[in-house]
């Protein structure tokens, strides 16, 4: 378990930058928890960890379900302990910008889960995938991506983060490893390979152990967003990822009741290549606003120099927090993590075989299905499967789509995935409405493309709504 607690806050001084800064050492510092003399069981297993990491009944009255701080800053006691905490040479919180015990405790939970060395929560995947994103390439560089990337990602990578000088190289196929290295190699400018670990809708599925080989040896971290499987499917970091970024809006939280990120971190990667200045820079709010020598992030925190550089300069600085009581919402999901992904994917491949048979289906996007493994990988890396997004083309088009989805009850139609609910989406009308229509033809969606996202119904209930929606829009 992991046994240091992420501190830190803002002071929130009046009179500008130098007087409000010397707490931002708390952060960086981390250190053991304190705990009272009780039972503490180590924790191993996956589907203990979900119930049980990161929180400490014993310092919190003694309550065994997580509980909810809303409080905006923390009590100081007396101008010592403020000092000391500040400094971080004392536990204790400042501010709930930089760090807030409820969400301590899901960043504490979803590192354990994901096998990860540190986490960093934030308001939405998005804030999670644009703080990973510029902390690595900020002041100008480039990043290479597959096209087949998450909608807002795609938009992100294509529209917005050039007018930050962070320009993105787009790839048909992230597992041509010979064409990707043609890109990165002698590129001092490249900055870091991005992918998706199971892409959405079509499930593709990156070689993250061969990608990042491949991107270390040019001394370039692989971030991965590991969204779709979960940390109960598939490690990103065991796999030899440096970064991974989750929404926990999906699966991770599991109930779309809480829109919430998370960016967790492994504790191998060297940050302090002249590749990344902005990580070996001496730090006034790590040294001299503490009242010691200057220091970088290197410095402070050597492999989770990023991690803790994230937290203090994208999220304390600009701020997309998330909610304490979000917060909540995603640990009670957690709780049920294992249970809600093996069923849904369980069930998932069922509603794919039964879509596999269908004479009206053109095709079935699922690489959980066994004629879609993709030279073995998913055999090799998701044994308990790829999880509970797939899509299928209907014969037709866009009157045959719009039908079907007018048709079936029980599906839900809305633009989410990793519900408890079976949801059903038209990706070319609302999530990849972002993609040009090259880069629509390059990920394999098109107007008959039908997305599912299959929740905890009974998988026969599903294929019963599927079955008379087929019916209706091809009688017989
Ligand atoms: C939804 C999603 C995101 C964005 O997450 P939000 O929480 O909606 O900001 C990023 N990546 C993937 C794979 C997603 O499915």
């Amino acid at each position: 378990m992991l046994d240091c607690v992420a501190r830190g806050g803002n002071g929130e001084y009046p009179q500008g930058f130098a007087s409000s800064i010397p707490h931002i050492h708390a952060a960086v510092a981390q250190t053991p928890t304190a705990q009272k003399d009780r039972k503490i069981m180590p924790i191993e297993q996956f589907d203990t960890s979900q119930v049980h990491a990161g929180f400490d009944p014993a310092a919190n009255a003694d309550s065994v379900a997580p509980v909810i701080y809303p409080n905006a800053a923390f009590w100081l006691e007396n101008s010592q302990r403020g000092h000391n905490v500040a400094n971080g040479d004392e536990p204790g919180y400042l501010y709930s910008r930089v760090a807030n015990p409820t969400l301590t405790v899901l960043e504490q939970r979803v590192a354990q889960l994901d096998g990860a060395a540190e986490a960093v929560a934030v308001a939405s995947g998005m804030a999670a995938i644009t703080y990973a994103l510029l902390n690595a390439a900020e002041g100008g560089g480039r990043i290479i991506a597959p096209y087949d990337v998450y909608g807002g990602t795609f938009d992100s990578l294509r529209t917005l983060l050039p007018k930050f000088g962070v320009t993105t190289t787009f790839v048909e196929d992230i597992n041509d490893l010979t064409h990707v290295e043609s890109l990165i190699r002698d590129d001092d400018s490249v900055k870091a390979v991005f992918a998706e670990s199971v892409s959405n809708p079509t499930t593709h599925v990156t070689d993250v152990d061969a990608l990042a080989e491949l991107s270390h040896r040019h001394g370039i971290p692989l971030i991965i967003d590991n969204t779709l499987p979960t940390p109960y499917l598939y490690h990103p970091i065991e796999h030899g990822a440096d970064i991974v970024v989750y929404s926990a809006t999906k699966a991770l939280g599991g109930h779309g009741n809480a829109i919430g990120g998370l960016v967790t971190s492994g504790d191998r990667f060297d940050w302090s290549t002249q590749r990344y200045p902005q990580f070996s820079e001496p730090e006034w709010v790590l040294g001299e606003a503490a009242g010691r020598a200057p220091r970088s992030f290197v410095e402070a925190a050597g492999p989770l120099a990023f991690i803790r550089r994230l937290r203090l300069k994208y999220l304390r600085l600009t701020g997309a927090v998330l909610g304490p009581f979000e917060a909540y919402l995603q640990l009670l999901g957690l709780e049920t993590l294992q249970e809600r992904v093996s069923k849904e994917t369980a069930s998932a491949l069922e509603v794919a075989k039964f879509l596999d048979a269908q004479p009206h289906v053109t095709a079935v996007h699922y690489a959980g299905l066994p004629g879609s493994e993709q030279r073995g990988l998913v055999p090799r890396d998701y044994p308990r499967g790829v999880g509970s997004v797939l899509s299928f083309e209907l014969e037709g088009g866009a009157e045959q789509t719009a039908a079907f989805i007018n048709h079936v009850r029980l599906f839900r139609y809305l633009a989410n995935i990793g519900d408890v609910r079976s949801l059903i989406v038209d990706p070319a009308n609302t999530t990849h409405r972002e993609f040009t229509q090259e880069a629509r033809a390059i990920v394999g969606v098109n107007a008959s493309t039908i997305r599912l996202s299959i929740g905890l119904e009974s998988p026969k209930d599903l294929i019963a709504d599927l079955s008379q929606a087929f019916e209706a829009v091809y009688p017989r």
